[in-house]
Parts: structure tokens; C-alpha cells; sequence
């Protein structure tokens, strides 16, 4: 029995809020909140007729505080899900912190105004002293670690798949595969088809952002940065087949080096087509992924923003994505003294996922495990005071929702390995 407020309702909040209605005993009552209200009607109606959740909806503009304050203390939440932007987690967790709930969200903070020179300089001083380049990193709210201890509040970061189920199966492996574990690789293969030349699969300002920026990968304590996609490698999927992945940053290995020290190497690759490569380097060629606002005919335009107005919505790609993708984490290391390798990695079908959902597979794989994720904290499995990423927990009950709820594990225990 539990009350549950959602902050946004894009392709991602969408599947949370399905998967939420299909588990009614533990969320008996959901407020659906976002920028468009109109968006949450949409999807409350549709939903409404087949399940025993209560839903609710309201507008929010989740960049204001006071706003999100005032949300909560009207809807009075067990816990906020934010499934809007990283760009707003920063005044969610305020909100949280000033009216005594427990958050969550999917992916780390990062500033939209990436040109704000408060936010640069230390920027600038974390790229010097870390020795990455992202513009998202877990400082920002790794600081607010000491607020929600005192407050006894649980704040859960990245609970999607790639940050999210990655780090459970991380989890996984040390607690029942491994002595030590040595090296781990990330792998998300996306093998879907929509048909477009050119189309994101999830938010496409802060997916172009993740994509055209410099690599960089965890080795012998220290981050090593690459060019952008400069390290390329060819994997034969299980159910998709052979894919060319490039190396990527990814915010799960910044976490994963703090809480596995032992790890001698992380790394994360992500398929790319050839043509989406094609389009995305021409786009930057000429400029089009600026964040930096630019005067058009007496406008001020921010070129990400117009690309984002041209693209198609990711959340319309789902009747036409065919195919599956595959995510997962290889590991090597030692158990009883022995050599041993392991891979652990869902399979999903974009269609499967559409039938089901109205969403494709990327979509799916981040809400269904935001819904799982939530399901731990509501029903205290996962509650304890502080910060923390997912590995940090115990990773049997998310893993076994995760099973129950369309996205179970396989394993291989000969895997080919990356070099
Ligand atoms: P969308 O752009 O589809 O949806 C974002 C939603 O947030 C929209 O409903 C939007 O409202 C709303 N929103 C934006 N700004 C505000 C605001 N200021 N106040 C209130 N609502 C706001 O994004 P996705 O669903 O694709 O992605 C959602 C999150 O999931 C992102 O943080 C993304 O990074 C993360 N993600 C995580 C993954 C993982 O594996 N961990 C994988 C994929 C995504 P409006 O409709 O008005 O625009």
C-alpha cells in the first residue's frame, strides 16, 4: 500500500507508470506529474480502465523548488520517482530533503546551461582533477550523502538499466561468482530497426550529448580519456547477432570504481549503426549539437534544442522498432583460487515490448527497472539513510523482479571475451 509521485511523463515515464499498474497491491496510488500536464491525462486515461491504481496528475514545472515543494506536500508521496531529466534531480532531491520523502532517479545530474560559469569552473576543476570530461558526473549529488542520512532518507541514483540493472548484476557477480573480480566490460548492443536514417531512442539532446563526447575508460586507479568513439570492437550478440561497439564514458563506471576497488579495469561500449555515426558526425560538424545558445533573425536558438524539434520522438519509434537488444556485463576473475570468466546480460524485443507497453525496447529497459527499483524501496528492501548507486545493495530481490517483471537474466560462462 504505498503512494508514489512520477516527475516526468516522456518514453521512459511512460513504461514506469504501465509497470507500476500492473503491480497494484504495492502501488496503490500514483500522481503522474509533468511539464505538459496534458501528456499525464493522455496516459491516465488509457490506463485507468485496467487497474486498480489510483491515478492522479498535476503540472509541474520541476526546474522550481518551491514548485516541486509545493507538488508534494499536496500529494504527500511514500516516495518521488524522477523520471524527468537529469538536468532536474538537483531540485527534486531539494524538494525530497524539505518535505521528508524518499527519491529516486535514472540517470545522473547534469546542468542544461552548460555555458553557466558557476557550474563551469568547477567543471573545469573536476575535469583537471578527475581526468574525464562529461558534463554529468556523481558529484553533484554524492554531495547531498550527509542531508539525507540525517533526515533518515534513501535517495537511489540511476536506476535504469545502463546505469541500473548493470550495476546489480556487478553486484551479483562479486557476491556469488567472484573472489576478485578483475576486469569488467559494460556491453549494450541495441540490434532495433526503426527505419529512420537518423533517430535517438531515448531523450535526444541528453543522448547526443552521452555519444559525441570524448570516451574514456577506468584502469589501475585512474581514468584513461579517449577521442570520441576512437576505440571501436566487433561482439557476436546472443539473439542479435555481430555489432561494431565503441567505447563510451558512461556514468556506472564512476560508481563501480569507488564501490569494487579491487577492479583493475571498467569499460563501456555501446553498438552504433553506421549511418547513425554518419549523421551524428555531420551534425557536429556543422554545429548542430551546440548547446550554446546562437542569434537567428533576432532569436536566441539553441541548436540541440531545434535538432530535438526536427527529430522524430523517441517516443513514437516503438510500432516501428523491430529486433532486440542485448545488455549486459562481462567479467573476469578468481573464484577458489581459478581463473573464471562470467556474463551476465538480458535480451529484449523491441516488439514484445511494444505489444506489451506501447514503448520500444529502450524505453522498457530503463522503466521496467525504475519500477523494480521503486518496488525495493516501497516494500524495505532497499531502504537505508544516505546516497546511494545501485550496486550498493543487496542485488537478490531487484534481480529476481527484474526476472518477474520482462526482463530476466541469462548467463554464459565461456563468453568470448573483449580484447
Ligand atoms: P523524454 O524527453 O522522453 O521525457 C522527459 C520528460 O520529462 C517529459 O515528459 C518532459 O516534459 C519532462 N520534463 C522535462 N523538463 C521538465 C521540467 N522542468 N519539469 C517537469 N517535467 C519536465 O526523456 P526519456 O523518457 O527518454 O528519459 C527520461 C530519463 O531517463 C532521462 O533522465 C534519461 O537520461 C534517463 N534514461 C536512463 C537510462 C538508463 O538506462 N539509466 C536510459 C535512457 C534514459 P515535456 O513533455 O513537457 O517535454
Amino acid at each position: 500500500m504505498s503512494k508514489v509521485l512520477v516527475i516526468g511523463c516522456g518514453g521512459v515515464a511512460s513504461v514506469v507508470i504501465h509497470k507500476c499498474c500492473q503491480v497494484s497491491e504495492v502501488f496503490t496510488e500514483l500522481c503522474i506529474a509533468s511539464r505538459t500536464k496534458s501528456k499525464c491525462d493522455k496516459l491516465a486515461a488509457e490506463l485507468a480502465p485496467n487497474t486498480a491504481t489510483k491515478l492522479t496528475t498535476a503540472q509541474v514545472d520541476a526546474d522550481d523548488v518551491r514548485q516541486v515543494i509545493d507538488l508534494i506536500n499536496d500529494c504527500k508521496p511514500d516516495l518521488v520517482m524522477n523520471i524527468a531529466l537529469p538536468y532536474q534531480d538537483l531540485t527534486i532531491m531539494d524538494a525530497c530533503l524539505a518535505c521528508g520523502v524518499n527519491y529516486m532517479d535514472t540517470a545522473n545530474y547534469e546542468p542544461e546551461d552548460t555555458d553557466d560559469p558557476v557550474w563551469r569552473a568547477i567543471y573545469e576543476k573536476r575535469c583537471k582533477e578527475a581526468g574525464f570530461s562529461a558534463y554529468f558526473d556523481y558529484s553533484w549529488q554524492w554531495a547531498y550523502r550527509k542531508k539525507f542520512e540525517e533526515a533518515g532518507l534513501t535517495a537511489l541514483l540511476g536506476c535504469g538499466f545502463d546505469p541500473g540493472v548493470t550495476q546489480a548484476y556487478c553486484a551479483h557477480a562479486q557476491k556469488h561468482e567472484f573472489d576478485t573480480i578483475d576486469t569488467i566490460d559494460i556491453l549494450d548492443c541495441n540490434g532495433g530497426d526503426h527505419g529512420y536514417a537518423f533517430a535517438t531512442n531515448f531523450n535526444p539532446e541528453v543522448n547526443l550529448r552521452e555519444v559525441s563526447a570524448p570516451g574514456s575508460y577506468w584502469e589501475d586507479g585512474r581514468w584513461i580519456e579517449i577521442p570520441p568513439m576512437s576505440i571501436k570492437r566487433a561482439y557476436d550478440f546472443d539473439q542479435v547477432g555481430h555489432k561494431d561497439m565503441y567505447l563510451l564514458h558512461h556514468e556506472e563506471i564512476e560508481s563501480l570504481a569507488l564501490n569494487i576497488p579491487e577492479v583493475r579495469r571498467i569499460r563501456f561500449f555501446m553498438t552504433f549503426g553506421q549511418s547513425y555515426l554518419d549523421h551524428m558526425r555531420c551534425l557536429e560538424n556543422v554545429g548542430m549539437l551546440s548547446t550554446s545558445p546562437v542569434d537567428f533573425e533576432g532569436q536566441q536558438i539553441v541548436p540541440i534544442k531545434f535538432l530535438k524539434a526536427l527529430l522524430p520522438d523517441p517516443a513514437s519509434l516503438g510500432p516501428r522498432t523491430k529486433g532486440k537488444t542485448n545488455i549486459g556485463c562481462i567479467f573476469t576473475g578468481k573464484k577458489d583460487g581459478k581463473d573464471k570468466n562470467y556474463y551476465i546480460y538480458n535480451v529484449c524485443d523491441h516488439q514484445k515490448c511494444y505489444h506489451e507497453v506501447g514503448s520500444q525496447a529502450i524505453s522498457y529497459t530503463t522503466g521496467v527497472p525504475a519500477m523494480c527499483g521503486a518496488l525495493m524501496l516501497l516494500t524495505g528492501k532497499w531502504n537505508k539513510p544516505g546516497v546511494y548507486t545501485v550496486e550498493e545493495f543487496d542485488p537478490d530481490p531487484f534481480l529476481a523482479a527484474l526476472d518477474q517483471y520482462g526482463l530476466p537474466r541469462s548467463e554464459n560462462r565461456t563468453p568470448a571475451l573483449v580484447d
